[in-house]
C-alpha cells in the first residue's frame, strides 16, 4: 500500500452515525468514546466500515465532519470507497475529500538519513526558518511527542511537534497531490529529493538544539512504545508518589507516556484493582506496567483499539465505554464514574476496593 492511497473519506452532515449508516444500508452497533471521538461499526456488503466523528478537531470542522474508514491494516479498497461515494452522494452528501490516516506517530517521517532540499514553515515563529541542506538524522516519539533530530556539520537540532488528537505527518512522493486535508491546516513542509512530509495541524512547533531536546520532553516518563522503554524506571516513577490513586498515576504521562483512559480502565480490570486503590496498596506494581506495555503493543497501528483480543465490534473492551452492561467474568454491571479529570469504568466485583 502506499502512503497516498486514500483510506478514508470525509464529508460534512446533520445526521447522526447510526443515521448515516443506515442511509447507507448498513447494520450498525454504536461505540460510545467519551469525549474524544464517537464512531459506529457498520456492514456494507459484508465489509465492516468504522463511521466515526471526532469532536477534536479533525481537517474539517469538528461537530458535522464524518468520517468512512477501516483498520487501517485492512485499508477500505477503491471499490467499497467508490460505492459509498456514490450512495452518499445520491443522500445528497458530497465527500468533501478522500485521505490516508497516520496511525503510527512517526512512523512516516523521512527516518532514513537524508538531505532536506528544502522547507516550507507556515507557522508565525518558524516563518523564516530554511532547513535546505539539512540532513534528518533519525525521528523519535515520546507518547504523542515526535522528534526529528537533523544535523548540518557540527550542529544539530531537533524540530519537535506533538499531534495531540487531530495532528498527523503524512509522506508523499514528489509530485503526487497532499491528500491530507485542506491546505489551511498545513504546518510545515520538509522536502528531500524523492518525498514531502508534510505536517497537518501539528501543535507546539518548534526548533531547538537537540541538547535541549528535554526542555520540551524531558519530564515524560519512558514511553511504552519507544525503542528505549524502560519498565524498571515506570514502576520507579510510579511508587515515587505512593498516596495517588492507581489510575490517576497510570494517566500521569510523567511516571510512563502512552497510557490514555481505555488503557487505564482495561488494565487495572485486568489485575483485578480498584481504580481508587493507592499506588501503595498495589501488589505488583510491575506486572501492571508489563501488562500495559503488552496490551499498547498489540493495538499499534491499529484503528480499532481491542484489549480482548477481539476487533469484532462490541468486543474490544472488557470495561471502558460498557456502563451497566454485565462484566465479561462475573456478569455484575459495569459502573463508570468521575475521576479526577477522567472517566474511569470497573467491575465492583472482579476490582474490590474502594470503589
Ligand atoms: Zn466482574
Amino acid at each position: 500500500m502506499s502512503v497516498d492511497e486514500p483510506m478514508y473519506l470525509a464529508f460534512r452532515t446533520g445526521l447522526s452515525l447510526p443515521e448515516v449508516a443506515r442511509q447507507l444500508g448498513a447494520a450498525v452497533t454504536v461505540q460510545d468514546y467519551e469525549n474524544e471521538y464517537e464512531w459506529v461499526v457498520a456492514d456494507v456488503d459484508g465489509v465492516a466500515i468504522n463511521v466515526s466523528r471526532l469532536h477534536t478537531v479533525p481537517p474539517v470542522d469538528t461537530d458535522t465532519a464524518i468520517y468512512l474508514d477501516r483498520d487501517p491494516r485492512a485499508p477500505l479498497p477503491v471499490t467499497l470507497r467508490d460505492t459509498l461515494a456514490a450512495r452518499l452522494t445520491r443522500l445528497g452528501i458530497t465527500p468533501l475529500y478522500a485521505g490516508s490516516w497516520e496511525y503510527e506517530p512517526g512512523a512516516e517521517l523521512p527516518h532514513k538519513v537524508r538531505t532536506l532540499t528544502g522547507s516550507d514553515f507556515r507557522v508565525p515563529a518558524l516563518a523564516t526558518t530554511d532547513l535546505t541542506g539539512w540532513t534528518v538524522r533519525e525521528s523519535a516519539s515520546r507518547g504523542k511527542h515526535l522528534l526529528l533530530r537533523l544535523a548540518r556539520g557540527d550542529r544539530r537540532f531537533t524540530l519537535h511537534s506533538h499531534l495531540r488528537m487531530d495532528g498527523a505527518w503524512r509522506t508523499y512522493r514528489r509530485g503526487v497531490r497532499w491528500t491530507g486535508g485542506p491546505a489551511h491546516l498545513i504546518r510545515v513542509a520538509l522536502h528531500t529529493a524523492e518525498t514531502t512530509a508534510v505536517g497537518y495541524h501539528l501543535h507546539e512547533l518548534a526548533l531547538v538544539p537537540t541538547d535541549r531536546e528535554d526542555t520540551l520532553v524531558g519530564h515524560l516518563g519512558p514511553d511504552l512504545l519507544g525503542p528505549d522503554w524502560d519498565a524498571t524506571e515506570a514502576v520507579r516513577r510510579l511508587a515515587a508518589r505512593p498516596d495517588l490513586a492507581i489510575a490517576e498515576a497510570l494517566l500521569d504521562q510523567r511516571n510512563l507516556a502512552g497510557i490514555g483512559n481505555l488503557y487505564k480502565c482495561e488494565v487495572l480490570y485486568l489485575r483485578g484493582i480498584s481504580p481508587w486503590r493507592t499506588v501503595s496498596t498495589v501488589d505488583y506494581l510491575p506486572a501492571v506496567v508489563d501488562l500495559a506495555h503488552r496490551l499498547l503493543s498489540a493495538n499499534v497501528g491499529r484503528w480499532t483499539q481491542s484489549t480482548t483480543g477481539s476487533l469484532h465490534k462490541g468486543q474490544t473492551t472488557y470495561v471502558y465505554g460498557r456502563r451497566d452492561q454485565p462484566c465479561r467474568h462475573c456478569g455484575t454491571p459495569i459502573r463508570r464514574a468521575e475521576q479526577g479529570e477522567r472517566v474511569t469504568y470497573w467491575c465492583p466485583t472482579c476490582q474490590p476496593g474502594p470503589g
